[in-house]
């Protein structure tokens, strides 16, 4: 079984295509996005940590995000194979997965990285505001997060690409198509 990245900016639509992914593949699904809304809903002592952060559009400390990941990992010692959605998002991260997978006698075997232009993320996401009525969407906060994946996240692109393992997907157009083109990587 592999273990995959899904990489993109907010608003790619990882969420939708790690849906897809894990009914065809069996992936055990891991959104550090959906992992602290989780805690912060419930009001956790994590949740209690991370609100403001979330809230605010800015990343959560790597210390933080990188134990939360492990425990989350330790709690799937059967997993045949997972799907990271919203991790890694800095360099550090990337190397502490790296370092967790091999330490497991396993590798992040793909990197898939959906391409969305930042105007079409911008339209996204005021489209869900309608909906989701999610804090860090509103304009704001939403401007804090893409200024977050363009100074620290976008650097983790070259370190895999040095290991060889990155593909691109371009994330405009059918959602079926896009998934095609990934599905397409994974059964190479
Ligand atoms: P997005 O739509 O921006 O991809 P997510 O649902 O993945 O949103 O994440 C929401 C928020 O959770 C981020 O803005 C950040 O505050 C926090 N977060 C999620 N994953 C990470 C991570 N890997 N490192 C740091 N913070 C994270």
């Amino acid at each position: 079984m592999i273990n995959l990245v899904l990489f993109g900016p907010p608003g790619a639509g990882k969420g939708t295509q790690s849906e897809k992914l894990i009914q065809k593949y069996g992936f055990v699904h891991i959104s550090t996005g959906d992992l602290f809304r989780w805690h912060t809903k419930n009001d956790t002592a994590l949740g209690k940590r991370v609100k403001e952060i979330m809230n605010s559009g800015a990343l959560v400390p790597d210390e933080i995000t990188i134990a939360m990941l492990k425990e989350e990992l330790d709690k799937n010692p059967q997993a045949k194979g997972f799907l990271f959605d919203g991790f890694p998002r800095t360099v550090p991260q990337a190397e502490a997965l790296d370092t967790f997978m091999k330490d497991n006698g396993s590798a992040i075997h793909h990197i898939v990285a959906l391409e969305v232009t930042e105007e079409e993320v911008r339209t996204r996401i005021a489209k869900r505001r309608s909906t989701d009525n999610r804090v860090d969407d509103e304009e704001e906060k939403l401007n804090k997060r893409i200024t977050e994946y363009f100074s620290k996240t976008i650097h983790v692109l070259p370190y895999y690409k040095n290991h060889g393992r990155l593909h691109t997907v371009h994330g405009i157009g059918d959602i079926d198509e896009i998934n095609k083109n990934i599905c397409a990587i994974l059964d190479r």
